[in-house]
Formats: C-alpha cells, structure tokens, sequence
C-alpha cells in the first residue's frame, strides 16, 4: 500500500504531468459518428451547465468545470466541423449535420476537479482530449494487409452473394472478359475499376457493409489516382499460383497485383502507423436498428463487416495488427446509435443483440483482455417516450417529427434478442422512418446514454 506521503507525491507529478487522452470515434458510413462527436463536444462544452450527464460522476458531482476547444496538434489532419453540425441542428427547422468523409480533429481541454482532494482543497486540473473522427471503412482493410493478390481476389469471390452480385452485374460485365495473362491497357484497367467503385458504393447504398477496399468508397484525396485503379480479378479459385506468378510484368494479372502491393503499403499501413497506432481509447458505432430494418442479407453483411472491422482490436500477440504496429488502445466502448428510434424498455435488448451480434470478436477482445462495453445510445435524441392506450392497455410508444415535418406517433416494434432467425425476418415487424431533430432548447443537446459512454471511455481520468 502507498504511504500518504507518497499519495501527495504522486498527485504533485500528476498536476505537473500534461494530461493527455486521444478518443477516437469510428463506424461504418451512416453509422452516426458526426452525430456521436457532436453530441460529446456539446456535452462537455455545457458540463455543469445545462448538459444532462448524471452518468457521469465527475460531472454529477459538479466537478467538470467546462470544455474550451483549443488548436490541434497535427495540422496536416483537417478540423472536425463543429460549429458548421451546430448550426444545422440550430435551423428551422433542424436538420442533420453534413457526415464528415474522412479523419478529422479536434482539441479540446477539460477543467475538473479531482474527486480526492489532497493538500491543494480547491485545486482544478486539466485534461487535453484529443478527438478524432474516422471511417470505420478504413479499418475493413486491415485483413487485406493478411492477403496477397491471389488471395484477396479468392476471398472477394467467396463474398458473393445473388444481391450483392446485383450490384457488380456492370463490372462483371467488363471484366470477366479480361484475360489476366494479356498486357495491360492503362485505360481499360480505369474504366474496370471505375466500375468496381461503382458497384461498391451502389452496394454501399443498399446497405451492405462487408466491402473491400475502403478507400475506394471514401478516397478523400485519392480520387482518380492510380492507387486507387486495381480490383479483383474473378475466376481464379482454381488457378495455379506459379502460372500467375510467371506472368510477364506488363500482364494484367501483375500489374493489378502491383498496384494491390502498392496500396497495402502506401494506403493502409500509414494510417494504422500514423493514426491508428497512437489513439488511447476508441468507440465503435453500429447502426444495429438499420441493418435489422434493411433485412437478412444486409443484417449477415453487416455482422461480418463489424468482424472484419474488430480484427483492428485483436490485441492477441499472434494478431495481424500486433505484429505490425504495436497499437496501445486501453479500453474500448462499441454502441448501437440511435437508440431513440425504439421505446425505453428496448434498450437492453439491442445492446444483447449487438452483444450477440459481436460475440466472436468480443471472446477475442476479452482473452486478449482489453477492456471493452456494449452499450446503446442516441447522440441527438429525436423522439419523446409516450405511452399511449391501446385496446386498453397502456403501451410504450414515440412521438417525434419526420423528415418531411410530418408529426409521427409510432411503436417501432420489438428488437430481437438473440440473432435474428426466419420467423423475424418473415414477420419483418419493424419501423425505423428517419426522425428529424428536435429544435433546440438552450445550448446541450438531447441524449441518451451519452453519459454512459463518457464515463466509460474518460470517467477515469476525471477521478
Ligand atoms: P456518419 O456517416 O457515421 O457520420 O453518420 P451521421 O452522424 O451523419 O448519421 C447519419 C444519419 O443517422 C443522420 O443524418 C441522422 O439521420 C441519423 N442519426 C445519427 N445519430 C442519430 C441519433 O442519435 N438519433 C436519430 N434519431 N438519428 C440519428
């Protein structure tokens, strides 16, 4: 046990100490990360103001002072827009803030005070919170870092599906004509993978989740660049490595295994190893209800686009990330968002679901033994809980305004606990029309359970 003496000295280093956590907030597009790092800045920016945050200790207790936001670090990194998410939640009427498309930043320093008072009654302390805001897209490429060429033209083919196919019919179209051994047509190969990117984002579109490579949906300012002009190539399940390993360097087969390569190392890696690697904390979201509206083959999609995407937190010794970047996250918090399109008494049941849903990668996380909390949440709570009767009874239901300004009353249905099975499905019992926000009143937006997930991934730092 520490001697007092020793508890003054070490609250001394600590005060001297620049305090210092980098949070991350990722998820697959739509998922609700602008809402997400909207809300957390406006709850600490209006902390023992008008912010509802009883979850929060430090907060509860009257001893988060305030949040100042102050200039980031890393310029090269663009600034999360806030005021620009602000201000369209502050229109009338409201409408959703614009979703940001690749990493951004923001700074911001919290004033608390700690929960033992030592020698110095009175004192504040700070905390540097570095924000950051990713696609969860990104992170589907770390198993494509396992693969080379053939590989991943095999494990992409496997991924094929009749509806997903729908999606590709276009690309199919122009590359299954394509003979790997015949040399390469800069233009062609263009015009091939353009289409690849469009069957991408149409997949995208119609919900599916489980798609490689992630910058082809979100290329930032990699659009049109050569990089981003390879694809796999069908039809390979039963070739013979050597024959295509012998192929001439102007072959098709090589260069999009060239350009494949040159991906890995110059798009993936780097963001792992300038990024990824030095973030301390991170928060998954999952737009659970969505995918459960969307139905069985975007709900299985998305299930083994969130186990491609946790690999990114398999700290196992043996995992793919550990051996090449030696990543520190310390605690790990995944959430369903947007918890107020079901009534209260659902809430348990979507974060069983996602439990559920997650079970493998969670056993992982677990034995590798990071600290990791499901939960579910609303960063911007756009309905009201009523209970309304109903053939005598009084039933849980939501009030809230749809997009179009239309006033809705409605009980959106019962989330399954456990995964859906084909009973759900054929009953497909479930309502999620997109709500508009609620017009602001003072400056702290409505939340549920923001509290919860601050005090998971910062609560400790705020003793
Ligand atoms: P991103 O692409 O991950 O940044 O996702 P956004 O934050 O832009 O969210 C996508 C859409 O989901 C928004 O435009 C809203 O329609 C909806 N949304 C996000 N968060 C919430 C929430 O807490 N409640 C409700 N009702 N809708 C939300």
């Amino acid at each position: 046990m520490r001697q007092p003496l020793a508890y003054e000295l070490h609250d001394l280093l600590e005060r001297g100490r620049d305090r210092q956590l980098r949070l991350a907030v990722t998820g697959l597009s739509r998922s609700g990360k602008t809402a997400f790092l909207t809300s957390l800045v406006n709850q600490l920016r209006h902390a023992g103001l008008e912010a509802r945050l009883d979850l929060l200790p430090a907060a509860r207790q009257g001893r988060l002072l305030g949040a100042r936001r102050v200039s980031q670090q890393d310029l090269s990194v663009p600034r999360f827009p806030y005021d620009q998410a602000m201000s369209a939640l502050a229109e009338t009427p409201p409408r959703w803030p614009e979703p940001t498309h690749g990493i951004s930043e923001l700074r911001l320093v919290l004033r608390y005070r700690p929960a033992k008072r030592g020698w110095f009654a009175g004192e504040t302390r700070q905390l540097t919170l570095d924000l950051f805001d990713y696609p969860g897209e990104w992170l589907l490429d770390l198993p494509l870092l396992a693969h080379n060429y053939l590989s991943w033209c095999r494990s992409q083919q496997a991924l094929a599906g009749e509806q997903r196919r729908t999606h590709f019919a276009s690309w199919h179209a122009s590359v299954d004509s394509l003979d790997p051994a015949k040399e390469a047509d800069e233009a062609d190969l263009a015009e091939i993978a353009e289409r690849y990117a469009e069957g991408l984002r149409a997949a995208r579109e119609a919900g599916f989740a489980d798609l490689q490579p992630g910058r082809f949906l979100l290329p930032g300012d990699l659009a049109g660049a050569p990089v981003l002009q390879f694809f796999p190539l069908p039809g390979l399940s039963e070739a013979d490595p050597a024959a295509l390993a012998a192929l001439p360097p102007e072959s098709n087969y090589a260069t999009l295994a060239r350009r494949f390569h040159h991906y890995q190392k110059h798009i993936v890696k780097p963001f792992y190893r300038d990024h990824f690697r030095r973030f301390d904390r991170q928060i998954v979201l999952v737009d659970l209800l969505g995918a459960l509206n969307a139905g069985p083959e975007r709900f299985e999609d998305l299930s083994r686009a969130l186990a491609n995407l946790m690999q990114s937190f398999d700290y196992g010794k043996r995992s793919l990330l550990s051996r090449l970047f030696a990543p520190r996250i310390d605690r790990l918090a995944i959430a369903a968002t947007k918890a107020d399109h079901v009534t209260p008494e659902q809430h348990p049941r979507l974060v069983a679901l996602l439990e559920a849903l997650l079970a493998d990668p969670l056993k992982d996380l677990r034995f590798a033994s990071v600290p990791v909390r499901a939960l579910s949440l609303a960063a911007i709570r756009a309905s009201e809980a009523r209970e309304v009767e109903h053939r005598g009874q009084r039933t849980p239901a939501l009030r809230a305004t749809g997009l179009d300004g239309e006033p809705m009353l409605l009980y959106p249905g019962e989330v399954p606990e456990r995964l859906p099975d084909s009973a759900f499905w054929a009953r497909q019992g479930f309502s999620y029309p997109s709500f508009r926000p609620l017009p602001m009143e003072g400056g702290a937006l409505p939340h549920i359970r923001m509290d919860t997930a601050l005090d998971w991934l910062i609560g400790d730092k705020l003793q």
